[in-house]
């Protein structure tokens, strides 16, 4: 499952990876007290054991978890036992990170700038830059307005955090969060939470 460890999307690249859907909170710049949210969480039956420690923590999907992510699609098939055959579905927790990152990957488009909606065509010419400048702003060479790489319009195919749910693996827009999902994150967390997707 070393496939499973790659999680700052920088120089990942494996044609095989299905997704992940991502959650992370609303505002990048906030991070959630990471053990109460995974006892939340597995109060919630959404994650169950954990699987062994591989430098995060990772879970294999919990009793509630259909519940809790709507699958697209009729015939859904989750596999959650390691070693059989296929994407493992399985749920990992980041560590939290001292600035908002970027999470990116192959679905990942060129961001919109939020007044004019000229798009970055340059933006991964730029991500080594935000990751070691954490105030990095971004002139939009159309509208010329200067705004941090988060607060353009990344739609779901990539963003920025401090701290993320992992949902492997998911293709992008196959499942989306309930909203009673949202809600034990909320509730756990005294925060909003939105989602994206990754492809590596
Ligand atoms: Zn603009």
């Amino acid at each position: 499952m070393d496939r499973s460890m790659i999680l700052d999307g920088t120089d990942a690249t494996s044609a095989a990876h299905t997704g992940r859907l991502v959650l992370t909170p609303s505002d990048p710049h906030v991070c959630p007290h990471a053990p109460l949210l995974i006892e939340a969480l597995v109060e919630e039956g959404f994650i169950g054991e954990r699987l062994g420690d591989e430098g995060g923590a990772s879970f294999r999907t919990g009793p509630g978890f259909l519940s809790l992510v709507a699958f697209t699609g009729c015939a859904v098939q989750i596999r959650d036992v390691p070693g059989s055959r296929g994407p493992f579905c399985h749920v990992r927790i980041s560590s939290a990170f001292e600035h908002p990152r970027l999470l990116y990957g192959r679905n990942t488009r060129a961001p919109r700038c939020n007044a004019c909606r000229h798009r970055l065509g340059d933006w991964r010419d730029h991500v080594r830059h935000w990751m070691s400048h954490a105030h990095a702003g971004v002139t939009c060479p159309s509208c010329r307005e200067t705004r941090p790489p988060w607060l353009w319009d990344w739609k779901q195919q990539g963003g920025f955090g401090r701290f993320f749910v992992l949902i492997e693996e998911v293709f992008p827009g196959e499942a989306t969060p309930s909203h009673a999902l949202l809600d034990v994150l909320t509730r756990a967390s005294g925060m909003g939470w939105r989602h994206f997707y990754v492809q590596d």
